[in-house]
């Protein structure tokens, strides 16, 4: 029986080494790929729903391993956020997302997912100035989006830091509505300027009755507080439907499209305009 616990252990042990083998590599093969610029954002359209007309698009950042091809980025964002790689590639995707929206209609805005760390290092306000005046960006046209966790891990900086980019008329959106611990006082403690609800509530808003009533109860307090309020991972015409009709104002997901590569939004926003 001795035996047989000291094997198990091993091979625990030797389990373990080579997931964390496993994952310093990758850590390593980030870090590169972070140094090279291999690190690309596409961009995902977010549709008004009364019109349909394209408002802007969300920056998804994308990474495409040498050998292991696409890696989400659940696991890369969370692994830059671990080895502290997470402030040099929130500032070039920063960069990135400012360059190549400036080149779009300006009527267009586009949203940059950002992660709570970025908000501790205290050059944030700095970053994101940078990268409007490199790129000339009007501060109107980029929008910020956080999740709870910032909220959770909320101190007086972080409050600072929102209402000074706020000031500057950069908009702030708060991602993932209702998953994790989001609570209603976050309207009352952060001025957001709009809601974005988690797709899983969308997913669910045909054959959940409790779905159906949050997503309605989030548009109805978004509105009351004259908060924009988008749907993210909008799959069907059903849904689209539903949700223009409770009072959602931006529709985000693939019924309309997946995120594309820069090289594609000319030719997407001139197939929208089309008649
Ligand atoms: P998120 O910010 O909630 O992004 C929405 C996710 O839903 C994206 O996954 C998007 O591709 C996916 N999606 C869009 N429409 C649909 C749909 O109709 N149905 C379904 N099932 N999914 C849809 P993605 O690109 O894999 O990103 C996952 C998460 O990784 C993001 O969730 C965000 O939290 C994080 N992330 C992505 N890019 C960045 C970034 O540049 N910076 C940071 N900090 N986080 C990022
Ligand atoms: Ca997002
Ligand atoms: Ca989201
Ligand atoms: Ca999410």
């Amino acid at each position: 029986a001795k035996k047989d616990g000291r094997d198990k252990v091993c091979l625990f042990d030797s389990q373990m080494d080579a997931a964390v083998r496993d994952r310093r590599m990758l850590e390593g093969d980030l870090r590169a790929a972070v140094a090279n610029g291999d690190i690309k954002l596409a961009y995902q359209p977010v549709v008004a729903s009364s019109t349909t007309d394209v408002t802007g698009f969300e920056a998804l950042a994308r990474w495409k391993h040498p050998t292991r091809g696409h890696i989400s980025p659940e696991v890369f964002i969370s692994l830059a956020e671990d080895c502290g790689l997470i402030e040099e590639l929130g500032a070039l995707l920063l960069d990135q997302a400012c360059n190549a929206a400036v080149k779009w209609p300006e009527h267009l805005c586009v949203a940059v997912n950002l992660s709570p760390l970025q908000f501790r290092s205290g050059k944030l306000i700095q970053t994101i100035q940078s990268a409007l005046n490199r790129s000339g960006l009007a501060p109107e046209r980029l929008q910020l989006e956080v999740t709870e966790r910032l909220v959770i891990e909320d101190t007086d900086e972080t409050v600072t830091q929102l209402k000074e980019l706020r000031a500057q008329g950069i908009h702030i959106l708060i991602d993932d509505f209702g998953v994790g611990h989001s609570s209603l006082s976050y309207f009352q403690v952060l001025p957001f300027d709009k809601v974005k609800i988690d797709k899983s509530f969308i997913h669910e808003i045909e054959t959940s009755r409790s779905a159906n009533a949050i997503v309605e109860a989030v548009i109805g307090i978004g509105r009351q507080l004259s908060m924009g309020i988008v749907a993210e991972g909008v799959e069907t015409e059903k849904q689209r439907n539903l949700l223009t009709r409770l009072g959602c104002s931006h529709l985000q997901g693939y019924y309309f499209s997946a995120a594309m590569p820069p090289e594609e939004v000319p030719a997407f926003i001139a197939d929208m305009q089309a008649p």
